[in-house]
């Protein structure tokens, strides 16, 4: 075959160019005469400069085919030495920078071509001998964004330029001490926002200012064609901007309320952390039905991106409310203090992420907590989404075999097998965020208990993220820390408290939080009303009651799931018991052409009666009659008051004077 030919005679060049190198260190290595020499292992980073400044340019203007074009230059000595392609990234916690999407890749040194080859066990290393004489690489290749609407995250309209994408840096050094000098060209008529710093700007050819390889990575860029900055600084000392891009112009007008809304979120954080660990902050916001969406946190900037309709249709998005705060939080959470097992000093080092349900788990529950004191969420909003989190835990069996601990490595394992999972009710993978939501308000609430209400988890955000104000340079912690800090706050068994929460199986539902927050978890048939203006075009959940989700026009996860597909089945439902899949496609309940509505009528009317809910199911070719069993109405989750408990949950949710 003509494609192994040409590669035997390729790893034949390079078996000479590395024959003299492995020798030593590789030769007890050699399984016998036939094996080709191993490239030298990719060294660990050290703490020691790189000697000058890598250039880089991107140029973007390709939005058509999606294709961003890369030119880099990298100071070199004679000799071999690996370039990495960055694999681990900050925020998605995982090995999951797609390397599969990079192409084109030709290096030259003085105009001639050299060859590369790729490492054999680790895909994002690259192996190259500098010739003799050399002092520079030069390096052209391409990124090949997804095409395909809602995958990606460039269009003709918007693009977000991650530079983790279009780049390769050198192995064996810290990621803070390479220094770039990048540069950009962007479609004509472009706009672009960044917390990178500009150095100097020509028509559409952009230069930033050098920057080190770990800001650079951490600052990525969007530009498109409508744009607006608005301004939600508090004060000269206090810079935060949203920094919004539409699919179209109309879709970045936005009301007054919810101008107020999103200035009160940077008043309301201040509040909370006290401090602030940027020099300015900015939200890079797309709203889009083309590319997909996103939140992805920086140290000062975050990459958000949702419906095109946010500010258009503001009470179509209660459920997905919390973005901003989220992503914000993180500034604090995660960026600034970070769990020691998740800083690494560089982008292919792996990272340990058990940890998470603080990263991710806390920043969870003071997001949602931002999202009902900023007023982007009323009370009675905050307090359903709450109830709906603990009810699909109640619905969720998969606490009684995978502590939760355990499930804080699911960005690893689905970095790992990028197909999606059936059975999430079981599986539990993200977990850690919603779960850890209901530790939290346990902790907050329990603080605010022992302490007569004198201290809560506010007091532990202004203790553990205030120090080392304005600085962005993270400082790591430890488990012990946490509870150290927290017993700072309100001493308590803090490490009983988590051990038994977070690392062991315990299928009890953590829901002291509410019960000592003054409230009940209760179900009934009425849905609420905010709920009847939410977008349900992404589908409708009936998980608390029959037991499964149905897919809406947009499809869950990008839009190419057919209408009306069976997106998840809860383990030991009805549905589940009655042998309904996911993936199956729902055509009639009860004889009736399937819609929303006529679900809803059908299980409403079996709750008065005995007879199964019969639901018509299509898998590939085959129609299936499934009768569901289910007598239990439509189950919509509500926090009940009870009033012989203080009202500590509202107390948590109302705006801090
Ligand atoms: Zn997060």
């Amino acid at each position: 075959m003509l494609r192994s030919r040409f590669y035997r005679q390729f790893l034949a060049a390079f078996a000479i160019v590395f024959l003299a190198l492995s020798s030593a260190s590789h030769a007890q290595n050699s399984a016998g005469p036939q094996a080709v020499p191993l490239p030298p292992p990719v060294p660990a980073p050290v703490d020691q400069p790189y000697a000058g400044t890598l250039s880089l340019s991107v140029d973007l203007t390709n939005v058509n085919d999606r294709v961003l074009s890369v030119r880099e230059t990298i100071p070199v000595k004679p000799g071999p030495m690996i370039l990495l392609y960055p694999q681990w990234l900050p925020g998605n916690h995982s090995p999951s920078n797609s390397v599969q999407n990079l192409a084109g890749l030709v290096i030259t040194a003085d105009g001639k071509r050299i060859p590369w080859l790729r490492d054999r066990v680790n895909m994002w290393a690259f192996h190259v001998d500098v010739p003799k004489g050399a002092t520079t690489l030069d390096l052209s290749f391409q990124f090949l964004a997804p095409i395909r609407p809602q995958q990606g995250r460039i269009s003709t309209k918007i693009a977000d330029l991650t530079w983790n994408s279009v780049l390769l840096y050198p192995a064996g050094y810290f990621s803070r001490r390479i220094q770039f000098a990048p540069e950009l060209k962007l479609p004509e008529g472009w706009k672009f926002a960044t917390a990178l710093e500009v150095k100097s700007q020509e028509g559409n050819l952009v230069q930033f200012k050098d920057v080190p390889l770990n800001t650079l990575i951490d600052s990525p860029l969007y530009a498109g064609i409508n744009y607006r900055r608005i301004d939600l600084s508090t004060g000269t000392d206090n810079q935060v901007y949203l920094d919004v891009f539409a699919d179209k112009p109309e879709q970045l007008e936005i009301t007054p309320d919810e101008l107020r809304f999103h200035k009160n979120l940077v008043v309301q954080a201040q509040k909370l952390f006290q401090s602030r660990h940027y020099d300015h902050y900015d939200f890079l916001f797309s709203l889009s039905d083309t590319v997909g969406g996103k939140g992805l946190e920086h140290h000062q900037s975050s990459e958000d991106g949702t419906r095109a309709n946010y500010f258009t249709d503001w009470a179509a998005g209660v459920s997905g409310r919390a973005l901003l705060p989220h992503e914000y939080t993180h500034s604090w959470n995660g960026k600034f203090r970070r769990p020691a097992d998740l800083w690494t000093a560089n982008f292919n080092e792996p990272m340990r992420n058990d940890l998470l349900w603080v990263y991710e788990g806390l920043t969870d529950y003071y997001g949602n907590v931002l999202t009902a004191r900023s007023g982007m969420r009323t009370l009675e909003q905050a307090r359903d989404e709450i109830a709906g989190i603990a009810a699909s835990f109640e619905a969720s069996p998969g606490r009684t075999w995978r502590s939760l601990e355990d499930t804080t490595n699911q960005p690893i394992i689905s970095a790992h097998f990028m197909a999606p999972e059936f059975w999430p009710s079981w599986q539990r993978s993200f977990d850690y965020y919603p779960e850890s939501d209901l530790v939290w308000l346990d902790a907050d609430t329990k603080i605010r208990e022992l302490s007569g209400g004198r201290k809560s988890l506010d007091d532990f955000a202004k203790l553990f993220f205030s120090i080392d104000n304005g600085s962005y340079v993270t400082v790591t912690y430890t488990l012990e820390d946490l509870v150290k800090a927290l017993n700072a706050v309100q001493p308590y068994d803090w490490d009983e408290f988590f051990r038994k929460r977070i690392y062991q199986v315990e299928p009890q539902v953590p829901e002291d939080g509410i019960t000592r927050g003054g409230y009940r978890l209760v179900y009934n048939d009425t849905e609420p009303d905010w709920m009847k203006h939410v977008d349900h075009s992404r589908g409708t959940g009936f998980s608390t009651s029959i037991g499964f989700s149905v897919s809406g026009e947009g499809g869950p996860g990008g839009g190419d799931s057919p209408r009306e597909m069976i997106t998840n089945v809860i383990w030991d439902s009805a549905a589940f018991k009655a042998g309904v899949t996911p993936e199956m496609q729902l055509q009639a309940v009860n004889d009736q052409a399937f819609s929303v509505e006529n679900l809803r009528a059908a299980i409403l009317a079996a709750e008065k009666n005995n007879a199964p809910i019969r639901l018509l199911l299509k898998r590939e070719n085959e129609f299936n009659t499934i009768n569901v069993d289910y007598h239990g109405g439509l189950r919509y989750p509500h926090l009940e008051r009870v009033e012989s408990v203080p009202d500590r949950l509202d107390e948590i949710l109302t705006p801090v004077q």
